[in-house]
């Protein structure tokens, strides 16, 4: 299915895919301690990039730099070759999917996913149809009238991400979104994930501590320690010519 994008955001370059982030010399300091040290990164448009790393190497802070919520102390944010460091984060035209759902437990999963549309004065027939198309690409159809409580953490999943999607977002952030989920369960839901951003043609942000997910999902990825990017590359180089002893120990442990 290929869901129609016609009606997205201005600011897309013309005629080129949308969602290319660059992120230009940010450093990150939490009380006196240095968390990002000038770490630069460029994401392709529509190009599912997984940040990988142990914990505390700083992944989360980038993301939520890149959404704008978080303050930094020096450095640079664009999407799509337009600066948004002084952007708020409804601005950005990005969507979320983090490890605790937080959906709305008093509305259905239709309700859930058009709560944004909504809030954005999309209405009537425009906004069944949007409604349905993430239905159908989340594969949440027969289970549109039901409520969280009555869902599978996977399935629970499924809505978050379809409710970032709704708004046609140029950007996806998802922090550890599996993390919450036993292992069967992560490698389906993974794979459903994958297939979700290709065919709404976002680019994605990933973050994760976990190698296999790295490995499976990502079309390059960039490995963190410390609060330095130490490598980038697509998952096989990566793994078959880490460039420092960090890369290959890390890559070596098994989860
Ligand atoms: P990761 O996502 O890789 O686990 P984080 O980005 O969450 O790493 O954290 C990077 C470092 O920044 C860690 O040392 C963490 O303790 C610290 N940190 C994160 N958020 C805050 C905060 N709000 N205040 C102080 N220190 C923080």
């Amino acid at each position: 299915m290929r869901i129609d994008m016609s009606s997205t955001n201005a600011d897309a370059p013309a005629g080129g895919k949308r969602g290319e982030v660059n992120v230009d010399k940010v450093t990150c300091d939490f009380s006196g301690n240095r968390v990002l040290h000038e770490t630069d990164l460029t994401v392709q448009a529509g190009e599912f990039f997984t940040l990988l790393g142990p914990s505390g190497s700083g992944k989360t802070t980038l993301l939520r730099i890149i959404a704008g919520l978080i303050d930094f102390t020096s450095g640079r944010v664009s999407i799509d070759g337009s600066d948004v460091t002084r952007l708020p984060t409804q601005q950005r035209d990005i969507g979320f999917v983090f490890q605790n759902y937080a959906l709305f437990p008093h509305l259905t999963v239709a309700q859930n996913i058009a709560f944004g549309l909504k809030l954005r004065k999309v209405r009537g027939a425009a906004l069944t149809k949007r409604v349905d198309e993430i239905l159908d690409l989340t594969e949440l159809g027969s289970l549109k009238d039901r409520h969280p409580s009555q869902l599978s953490g996977g399935q629970q999943q499924r809505v978050a991400l379809g409710r970032a999607l709704a708004q046609r977002p140029r950007v996806l952030l998802l922090d550890e979104p599996l993390g919450a989920l036993d292992r069967r369960l992560r490698q389906d839901l993974g794979s459903e994930i994958r297939r979700i951003q290709q065919e709404s043609e976002t680019t994605a942000i990933y973050v994760t501590h976990d190698q296999e997910e790295a490995y499976i999902l990502s079309d390059r990825m960039g490995v963190m320690e410390a609060g330095f990017i130490r490598q980038v590359g697509a998952p096989r180089e990566v793994y078959s010519a880490p460039t420092s002893a960090f890369v290959a120990n890390f890559l070596g442990e098994t989860n």
